[in-house]
């Protein structure tokens, strides 16, 4: 497996060297500034799902927090009263809480909506747990 490329400027890293992204980092705590503290609950909450598949990096970039294992396998936006949430998996069947599929060449975004600690429930820890997976198959098992 080849090494994730990093980028020189940012320190964030990639699967494709020189891949396009910005490098501007906008921290956790700034995406929940003025937000219900539920909010941030909610957050962790997912976080905490998906590491307990493996390794998990938080990308924070300007318009949402992307977790990235080799791949950005998940990424949430917070908006004023809920986390617009995404996974990405390799099939366009959506289950619930899913509410629409995109495909994106071979990737297939499912799009949930978080709006309380409670909502990340066990689905959506297989959503992630899925979605892990896929990241694994594609390029190997992540170094902690
Ligand atoms: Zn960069």
């Amino acid at each position: 497996m080849k090494p994730l490329w990093t980028c020189p400027k940012c320190g964030q890293t990639f699967v494709t060297a020189k891949v396009w992204h910005s490098c501007v980092n906008v921290p956790v705590e700034a995406h929940f500034a003025g937000k219900q503290p539920s909010l941030r609950e909610t957050f962790d909450k997912l976080v905490a799902l998906a590491e307990r598949n493996g390794p998990v990096t938080l990308r924070p970039v300007k318009t949402r927090i992307a977790l990235q294992a080799n791949t950005r396998f998940a990424s949430v936006t917070v908006r004023k009263n809920d986390l617009h949430c995404h996974v990405v998996l390799d099939h366009g069947k959506a289950r619930p809480p899913v509410r629409k599929v995109d495909k994106l060449n071979n990737n297939y975004v499912h799009v949930f909506i978080l709006a309380a600690p409670a909502d990340a429930d066990s689905r959506v820890a297989g959503l992630l747990k899925e979605a892990y997976a896929v990241d694994r198959k594609r390029h190997g098992a992540r170094a902690a």
